[in-house]
């Protein structure tokens, strides 16, 4: 971490106290203060000049901010100029646009704080931590990093796309030595990896050190961790809920499930006309105002996240409501008339073939349908024509759809497994051909 003077240190022991506290015994106006102090910084930038003085009412009547309107004019919500920054990232969203992300030392450190606080329930002393995660320009790796060396854990990052310094046989032959307890991947890398393990034969040996496998980066679907965490023998989490613009907005408990960090956050739900503190229990679209921004403080962010919090689905001692995100409106997809998201075909895909990964072919006006499975080392035929009959029946009977073809191939694009922090279903896994 950053840490090199006095105030840095000061800096370090309030956000671990008040997280710490917040965590467990929040104040009645812990949210209150946290809000009306993010309005003093937010109010510094272009964009939210104006707002007037703090008060609750004020708050709740500000207009959401939108996705689209942080993203067209990121630099109006920034506050002070660059050189004042610690650390600067880019991210590249699902639209392809480039977002600058200036970070402050402070919110840094009350993200590691955060986040840190929250997995020390699934990391535990005595693991090793490979972070396969890319470094480069992208802020990911650097907050597994941190989070590391705030819980003390050894750690090494093992990017194996870093040309010139990593591969896949650096990273095996690391591997055999470090002996990680701990993986941290996209979805996407992890699943190159287990093929190539694989194919070599050696999955067994190199998989038998590895307790826990954190994804993140891109979806990972609940039948997705399952698979991936049957291949490995350990278990697979999806560790965490955010965005590089907001930072981290939940975190996983060691039974699996998002909590959301209301030590970090003040959120709402809006259902698009009326917006609503965040209940108990409930689903709509998550606005959220992070309460520890420093260098782009934000008011009521539409995540444009459809959201179900739940109080009762998690009883581990973990704080906060749980979060299961639905997805977003930009990527559901119709075809041959039926309705398809990312959980109902995985489902189906993961829970009932041996495959590594898929890819559906349609035409523009999604009158055809075709389901490519890629094919794990080993598997043999006739596992396959079961696996095909299985996905056929499944599909008619849980999606109403109709596949014009299903088909085993050796192997897929490398656009299924980008690992690049890639976050869109329809570019990962659906291709538009021009005719099936
Ligand atoms: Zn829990």
């Amino acid at each position: 971490m950053l840490i090199r003077d006095e105030a840095g240190l000061r800096l370090l022991r309030q956000a671990q106290e008040e997280t710490r506290r917040a965590r467990q015994r929040p104040s009645a106006d812990f949210h209150t203060r946290k809000v009306s102090e993010a309005w003093e910084r937010a109010a510094k930038s272009e964009a939210f000049r104006g707002i007037g003085e703090f008060s609750w009412e004020g708050f709740e009547r500000l207009p959401v901010t939108s996705k689209d309107r942080l993203k067209q004019d990121p630099w109006s919500f920034a506050v002070g100029e660059l050189s004042e920054a610690a650390k600067y990232y880019e991210t590249t969203g699902t639209s392809g646009r480039v977002t600058p992300t200036p970070r402050h030392v402070e919110d840094i450190v009350w993200n590691t704080v955060s986040v840190a606080e929250a997995w020390r329930s699934v990391l535990t002393t005595g693991d090793r931590v490979a972070v396969l995660l890319p470094s480069d320009i992208v802020p990911v790796a650097d907050l597994v990093v941190s989070v590391c060396e705030y819980l003390g854990l050894p750690h090494t990052r093992v990017y194996p796309f870093a040309a010139g310094i990593s591969d896949w046989d650096r990273l095996a032959g690391l591997w055999s030595t470090l002996r990680p307890t701990v993986v941290f991947a996209a979805p996407g890398v992890l699943i190159q990896l287990t093929r190539l393990l694989g194919g070599r034969g050696t999955l067994a040996d190199l998989s038998g050190s590895v307790t826990k496998l954190m994804l993140l980066g891109e979806v990972s679907t609940p039948a997705l961790r399952t698979r991936i965490g049957a291949w490995w023998d350990a278990t697979a989490y999806d560790v965490s809920y955010g965005s590089t613009e907001t930072g981290t907005l939940a975190a996983t408990c060691a039974r699996g499930n998002l909590h959301l960090l209301t030590n970090a956050n003040y959120f709402e739900l809006t259902d698009g006309t009326r917006t609503v503190p965040l209940p108990a229990d409930g689903t709509g679209r998550l606005v959220v105002t992070p309460l520890n921004l420093h260098a782009r403080p934000l008011l009521r962010l539409d995540t444009g996240d459809e959201v179900e919090i739940s109080s009762t689905r998690c009883d581990c001692p973990e704080p906060g409501s749980t979060v299961v995100v639905r997805g977003r409106s930009t990527d559901a997809l119709c075809v041959r008339g039926a309705d398809l998201s990312v959980h109902a075909v995985e489902e189906i895909v993961y829970g009932l073939t041996p495959a590594t990964g898929y890819l559906i072919e349609t035409d523009a006006a999604g009158s055809s349908a075709r389901l490519l499975l890629e094919r794990a080392h080993g598997s043999d035929r006739t596992e396959e024509e079961w696996a095909v009959d299985a996905v056929r029946r499944a599909s008619h009977e849980r999606l109403g759809l109709e596949w014009d073809r299903i088909a085993f191939l050796n192997a897929l694009p490398a656009t299924t497994k980008s690992g690049g922090s890639q976050k869109s279903w329809k570019r990962t896994n659906i291709r538009v051909v021009e005719s099936v």
